[in-house]
């Protein structure tokens, strides 16, 4: 198969730059460009860099603490080796084909020079599946959550374990690791919905991977500006490629799971077709706040967030500060005060912790932001609460949707609205940026022309569309009041977290001891009587709405009619004819939407 991606992980909105780069912070000089304040843009730059470099090296004397202390001590060095010389690398996977592979291996080992991973074949030695060249096409599994890159495949290098006599002394990690890619951990939707999500899911797949796991991090970055969020996810400090190099030349980890699950993730970044919500999404809020409850937790988090002592509620508006501001900030954040008589506070990734972000979130009746990655934060908003997404001037909403999508998961319970800046003179566009950050002045004059004429951006494919990024970076002043139309639109009743109804969001089970008994009325008429019994499952739960489906269809027939019923019987005389076989089909259904299974088809003959 021919390679169709691009040739390293990409931001959500334009294609990134070397691994190891920051994500939209790394040309001074262009972020003065950005912010025209030249000197506020200085400090605010170099308390970000001061930050970032604080934070790497902080990271980078942990880990290599962390790596030194590897514990050798602990491992029994000759019954190790001779495992691995008589039994091999053993691997048994999970799912069928390479898009949803996780694999198990015990004696997995690494070469640091050839930056390879080694099957070591003995008679012992287990591989399941075993694929032969089908491995290669174009992997054995994805080793990100993003769903077949070609810049995130895993495979290993086969040997004999004879090889072991001429290759450098194997170190043994003892640990159970999980090794996986990040896939742009400079970019907090990309770290939340393709790396922590996924990771904190794998684990719970795996009973081994608990907190005492180790996660590898293969994808080759830095640790980044965010690493402390993956810290979170095992008591272990996480090791990332260039570690492994100081702990030895050949690495054979005794228990390791390799790849992601991708149950958890619902959005696709456009790289064979235009971004949007997955196919075939699996994840509901439920699985989302169980995840946001164990890192708000970590992070400790967990707390009143900005209400008083009356557990006042209160509207966040998230701010960026680099680039995609919000000009008339104060003006938006007293309008929504008044319209909606709450305290109304601003936040940045910037200027607050994210504890900090994450304890405010948490507790807010209302979350607006600018679209962008901050807005990822979503996820940890209470039930009930409203995210308002912003999007600049000719960016059409609804082509990027990975908020709208997140805010919509089943039993999210979370209210969305969009709302576009549709006036150009509200719009401040920076053609004289660099391209990644969405200048033109690098394309020819009639592309430029043509971009600046245009009123919407055309749907487009991942990463480094120009129009796309010219747009996405403008700054935008909120017209008021057509965003507060937008708002009121959605938010009808009043704006509050109080009184939320939940459903219980269960199934029913299938209706039992269903029965039919026939009779022939006449030549020409007969009917049907069926009755059932509640579902099992019903006398344990408070439901208000019970109604049972039944539907008729005449042997051999495609058709069937179907019958709403509240009842748990009925006699059906309309269309049955005598001397005929049906096949009746019955299932409960709670409140409007809670379709259980059908029961076994009765079958019966007039
Ligand atoms: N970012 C930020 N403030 C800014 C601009 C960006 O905190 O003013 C963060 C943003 O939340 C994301 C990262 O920097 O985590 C990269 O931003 P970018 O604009 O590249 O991506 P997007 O937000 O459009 O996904």
């Amino acid at each position: 198969m021919v390679p169709h991606h691009c040739p390293a992980p990409p931001c959500a909105h334009r294609l990134t730059r070397n691994p190891g780069a920051g994500c939209g912070r790394m040309n001074i000089a262009a972020v003065f460009n950005a912010l025209l304040v030249s000197i506020l843009a200085a400090v605010l730059w170099k308390h970000v860099r001061l930050r970032e470099h604080a934070s790497t090296l902080e990271e980078e004397l942990a880990l290599s603490r962390q790596a030194q202390a590897f514990p050798q001590a602990t491992v029994d060095y000759q019954a190790a080796l001779q495992t691995l010389l008589e039994e091999g690398t053993r691997m048994v996977c999970t799912g069928r084909t390479h898009t949803d592979r996780v694999c198990r291996f015990r004696e997995l080992c690494y070469s640091v020079e050839a930056e390879e991973f080694i099957f070591f074949h003995s008679n012992a030695s287990l591989m399941l599946p075993n694929l032969g060249p089908r491995r290669f096409q174009p992997a054995l599994l994805d080793l990100s959550s993003v769903e077949d890159h070609n810049t995130q495949y895993f495979n290993f290098v086969e040997l004999p374990t004879s090889a072991l006599r001429s290759l450098p002394a194997p170190l043994f990690m003892p640990e159970v690791v999980l090794i996986a890619n990040r896939f742009n951990p400079d970019n907090l939707m990309h770290i939340f919905h393709d790396d922590l999500l996924p990771m904190f899911y794998t684990m719970q797949q795996f009973p081994d991977l608990d907190q005492e796991a180790r996660l590898v991090f293969m994808e080759g970055w830095g640790p980044g500006l965010h690493f402390d969020l993956y810290q979170l996810l095992s008591h272990k400090v996480p090791l990332v490629r260039e570690q492994l190099k100081s702990l030895g030349s050949l690495l054979c980890f005794s228990q390791a799971y390799v790849g992601l699950s991708k149950v958890t993730t619902w959005y696709q970044y456009g790289f064979v077709q235009p971004q949007g919500p997955k196919a075939n999404i699996l994840v509901s809020g439920d699985e989302i706040r169980r995840f946001t409850r164990f890192f708000t937790e970590r992070l400790n988090a967990s707390g009143p967030g900005g209400r008083g002592p009356a557990g006042e509620e209160y509207i966040v508006v998230f701010s960026r500060t680099l680039n995609r501001l919000i000009l008339n900030e104060a003006e938006l954040l007293l309008a929504l005060a008044q319209e909606f008589q709450m305290k109304t506070v601003t936040v940045s990734l910037e200027d607050h912790a994210f504890s900090d972000v994450v304890r405010l979130v948490s507790n807010a009746s209302m979350l607006v932001s600018m679209h962008g990655a901050q807005l990822v934060t979503a996820l940890f908003l209470p039930r009930g609460a409203v995210v308002v997404e912003l999007f600049p001037y000719a960016v059409n909403p609804d082509h990027y949707t990975p908020y709208k999508t997140l805010a919509n998961l089943p039993n999210m319970d979370l209210r969305y609205v969009a709302w576009q800046n549709t006036k150009q003179e509200n719009t401040v566009t920076y053609p004289d940026r660099p391209w990644d950050q969405g200048g033109i002045a690098h394309l020819d004059r009639a592309e430029q022309e043509r971009i600046l004429q245009s009123r919407e951006v055309p749907r487009h494919l991942c990463c480094r569309n120009p129009e796309w990024l010219f747009r996405i970076y403008q700054d935008t002043k909120v017209d008021v009041p057509s965003l507060l139309r937008a708002i009121r639109g959605v938010v009808r009743a009043n704006l509050g977290l109080g009184g939320q109804k939940r459903a219980n969001g269960l199934y029913p089970s299938k209706v039992r001891g269903a029965k039919c008994q026939a009779s022939v009325q006449g030549a020409a008429e007969a009917r049907l009587s069926v009755s059932w019994q509640i579902p099992w499952n019903l006398r344990f739960l408070k439901v208000r709405e019970v109604k049972y489906e039944v539907w008729i269809q005449e042997q051999g027939e495609n058709a069937y009619t179907p019958y709403i019923l509240t009842l748990q019987n009925h006699t059906f005389a309309e269309n049955i004819k005598p001397f005929t076989t049906y096949l009746v089909w019955i299932r409960c259904i709670f409140g409007k939407s809670l379709l259980g299974p059908f029961a076994d088809v009765l079958v019966c003959s007039t």
